[in-house]
This record gives structure tokens, C-alpha cells and sequence, in this order.
């Protein structure tokens, strides 16, 4: 038996916070209470004047994606590692088959890559071409091995973009499966066509990356998707939501009564634009991901939805590449790796320019880094909630700790850190995973290996009941 008691803390769940004890016994957590006894062996774990919350859940990260050439550089075990070294437990990562690469074949191959995982973790399925057996290998996917969750890039022409009748078909089928369609919503036509004409200006630099990805172009492919979803009856989930655009598109269509959730990242609630007009080529191609930050007008709007719920969960999209392989775009942007880090510094980010700002309550930090994730992908409450039952992943948070973020001092393995130099109030003190502490007041003991394959149910549409609903209230529609 393996006993872990955390004593003395404030338990902050995303409905309440509470003072008590918890009691982890062999990975679950066995008792929340006041004055807990522990079994004889039992380690504790002081959490006085802290915070005791479910460990994060990074519902966006890419480890050790082949990419545009490259191959990103923390693997299974380094990114979740660093996550856990940040107070994260759990991510979902994303299978991404190349166009016409059985879903099957790609699903595992990653699950394989995941094994050295030391965290527990689940898999988005990007869908990238359509046929009979994509639809059928869905269906096993749903079915059999606990994936309810597709992804789709709307981006990336020539490579794994999507088009519209792709879009249609999966929508249609994850809805029969009772699975969630995920976007990301950039118009790959638009962005391919800009970074041509930003290239014939001339610009080859970095710069060009933003320029070639404005804001209505993320705006365009969200609004898309969207109306695609709606007339489908499918729910949907926009990952990397960076602009003004698309928030607004998500508040709208949640205005009309549709289910449309919006995932933010940390980088884009903090960072601008500024970055990228930076003369110094490492340092602002460090900064292209798509997509790309944003002028600072966007960030206090992205902050907005997340007060009001109409922004829901947050995530990094952990994707990191060495300044080598940056500079494969030396003499242009389009050709840059896409990608930066922050899996272990999205909760100190987010807490410090979130709740230390008077923007978020505490309870509402946790809904927005795990709770809201865990519910919508159908893993609560094992994951995102501290109570009796569920898996013991904890974070204790000291909220009068301070840190310097810096790449110096980081544990994923890339050589630059997108928040160098940020001083946080707030951070992890000791993180617990699967019952056990795996980092401990800057001593981390991630163990390659440990962390499982987490299977995800579907959700349980009653999709003949939907359709017959559909031909109801069809001629009021059309009567309107
Ligand atoms: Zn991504």
C-alpha cells in the first residue's frame, strides 16, 4: 500500500473551496476531511496556508511530433516530466496521421511513443483524409480504445489540412459516435496565399509570420466550423482560440444556444506580437506557432471569456523545436517549425496573471486548467476534481510563493523559454500523481513509464432521438 496525507491545506475544487485533509491510498483519493487519520507508513505532505487542487490537465500538447521536417524535441517522458515538475498530471496529446496513413496505423504508432510517458495521458485523432476506412477506423476508436475526441486542422494546405467535405463527414461521424470534433480554425487557402504575397514584399523574417495569419483568417475558419457543426447538430471544441474573431464567434453561437467550447493558451493570454519584430532572428522565431501571438488588444478579451464562460479551458500546445531547427527558416517564416513550450509554466502564468489580477477566483482557475477540460473530454470526475474516488492528481499550491521563470532553471529539453524573465506569485510545491509525490519543493522524480493510457468514454447522444428531433422542428425553422 503506498499512502500519501496531505494535511492542513484549503481544497479548492471549480464549484468550492473547503479546509480538509486528503488522504491518497494506492492512487485514489480515499478520504477529504477534517483531522484525517493516516494508516501507519503514511507520508505527509504539510500543505498549511496552501492550496490543494487537482493537477492540471494540458488538453493541447504535441511531444516529439514529427513536423515540418523535424522532429519537436521533448519526448513523452521530458514534456510530461516538465508538466509534472508545474503542477500538471494529465495531457492529451494528438495522433496526427499523414494524409491517406491508416488511423489505425498512427494511433499505434503514438500510443507506442507514449509508453515512456511519465504522466497519464489520452489522444485527440486528427482526422486528414477522408474514405470508408477513416470512418470505420473512428468507429474502432470510439469504440475500442477509449478516443472521443477528433481533430481537425483547417490549416497547413498541402500537408494535413482538412477541406470542407472532410469537415462534413467527420463532424457527421463523430456525431453518430457521440464523439467531440476539435478545429483548428485557420483558413489554410488565406494563409497559403498570404505568405506568398508577404514574401514577394520582401519580408522573409519572422515578421512575416503574423502578417501572413491575421486575425479574421483564424476568425473565417471558426466561424466556419462552427456553422458547420450548428447545421450538423454536433457539438464542437476550438483549440488555440488567440483573437478577438473567434472568441466572438464562440460567444455568439453560445448566445444562440449551441454548444461550442473554447480552449485559450497561456502563451496568447501573456505574450503580444511585439515578439516577433525582435532583430534578433533566434529569439522571434523561438515565438512562431500558429496561431501566431497576437496585438495586446486580444489578450483582455481572451480573458473576458474565460470570466464569463464563454472561453473554457486552457492548454499550451507544448510543441518545442531548438533554435537549430528554427533555423530551417532562416530565409523564410513559412518554412520555420511551428511551435513553443509551456507545459510547466501554464498553471504559474495563468494564476499569476489570472488570479493575483483579481480576473479569476481560485475556483475558476481550476475549472479553466482542469475541471472544464476533464468534463468536456469526458474524464470527470477521475480527473479535474478532489474528492473521494477520484484519481489521486494534486497539485499543492503555495500562493506566496514566487519564482523567475527562465530557460536556465526549466525542464523541458528546448533551449529557450517564451516567459524569460516572468516573475510569478504563486507556484507548485509539491506535485502528486497517481498517489505519489513526483515533485517535491524544486526536486523532481518523474519516473519514465508511469504515466497511463487514460480511456475516454463517448458521450451518450442519442443520436436517432436527435434526428427525429431534427425533422420536428425542421419546418419551423424554415417557416422563420
Ligand atoms: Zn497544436
Amino acid at each position: 500500500m503506498s499512502a500519501v496525507l496531505i494535511r492542513g491545506g484549503t481544497v479548492v475544487n471549480a464549484d468550492r473551496q473547503f479546509r480538509a485533509d486528503v488522504l491518497c491510498i494506492d492512487g485514489k483519493i480515499s478520504a477529504v476531511g477534517d483531522d484525517l487519520q493516516a494508516p501507519a507508513g503514511t507520508q505527509t505532505v504539510d500543505a498549511g496556508g496552501q492550496y490543494v487542487m487537482p493537477g492540471g490537465i494540458d488538453p493541447h500538447t504535441h511531444m516529439q511530433l514529427p513536423f515540418m521536417g523535424t522532429v519537436a524535441v521533448d519526448d513523452f517522458f521530458d514534456g510530461t516530466a516538465a508538466g509534472l515538475a508545474g503542477g500538471t498530471t494529465s495531457i492529451i496529446d494528438f495522433v496526427i496521421p499523414d494524409p491517406k496513413q491508416p488511423l489505425m496505423d498512427a494511433f499505434r504508432m503514438w500510443r507506442g511513443w507514449a509508453e515512456k510517458s511519465a504522466a497519464d495521458h489520452g489522444f485527440h485523432v486528427a482526422v486528414t483524409w477522408w474514405d470508408e476506412s477513416v470512418k470505420r477506423d473512428m468507429g474502432t476508436l470510439v469504440q475500442h480504445e477509449g478516443v472521443n475526441s477528433f481533430k481537425h486542422f483547417m490549416a497547413y494546405k498541402n500537408a494535413i489540412m482538412c477541406d470542407d467535405e472532410t469537415l462534413v463527414n467527420s463532424f457527421r461521424r463523430a456525431l453518430e459516435l457521440g464523439a467531440m470534433p476539435t478545429v483548428h480554425a485557420e483558413n489554410g487557402e488565406l494563409v497559403f496565399l498570404l505568405q506568398q504575397e508577404v514574401a514577394k514584399m520582401g519580408i522573409t523574417g519572422p515578421e512575416g509570420h503574423p502578417l501572413s495569419r491575421p486575425p479574421m483568417v483564424e476568425g473565417e475558419a471558426a466561424n466556419r466550423a462552427i456553422a458547420i457543426a450548428d447545421v450538423l447538430g454536433v457539438p464542437i471544441y476550438i483549440v488555440h482560440v488567440s483573437c478577438i474573431e473567434s472568441a466572438e464567434a464562440i460567444a455568439r453561437a453560445r448566445a444562440r444556444g449551441q454548444r461550442v467550447y473554447g480552449e485559450v493558451l497561456a502563451g496568447h493570454l501573456v505574450t503580444d506580437d511585439s515578439v516577433y519584430r525582435n532583430p534578433d532572428f533566434t529569439a522571434a522565431a523561438a515565438h512562431v506557432m500558429s496561431p501566431p501571438f497576437r496585438p495586446k488588444t486580444h489578450q483582455e478579451f481572451l480573458w473576458r471569456g474565460l470570466q464569463a464562460g464563454s472561453l473554457h479551458t486552457t492548454a499550451t500546445d507544448h510543441c518545442v523545436f531548438c533554435a537549430d531547427q528554427k533555423a530551417a527558416g532562416k530565409d523564410s517564416f513559412a518554412k520555420i517549425p511551428n511551435g513553443c513550450g509551456g507545459i510547466e509554466e501554464r498553471l504559474a502564468v495563468i494564476w499569476d496573471a489570472g488570479v493575483n489580477s483579481g480576473r479569476l477566483t481560485p475556483s475558476e482557475f481550476v475549472a479553466i486548467t482542469s475541471a472544464n477540460t476533464a468534463r468536456i473530454f469526458n474524464i470527470y470526475p477521475q480527473k479535474g476534481s478532489v474528492s473521494v474516488g477520484a484519481d489521486a492528481d494534486l497539485v499543492v499550491w503555495d500562493p506566496q510563493g514566487t519564482k523567475t521563470i527562465s530557460v536556465k532553471t526549466q525542464h523541458s529539453k528546448v533551449d529557450f523559454n517564451i516567459f524569460e524573465g516572468l516573475q510569478v506569485k504563486g507556484v507548485p510545491t509539491t506535485t502528486i500523481s497517481q498517489g505519489k509525490v513526483v515533485y517535491s519543493n524544486g526536486e523532481l522524480r518523474a519516473v519514465r513509464g508511469s504515466g497511463r493510457y487514460i480511456k475516454r468514454p463517448p458521450f451518450g447522444i442519442d443520436f436517432d432521438a436527435m434526428k427525429l428531433r431534427a425533422q420536428v422542428t425542421a419546418p419551423t425553422a424554415v417557416a422563420r
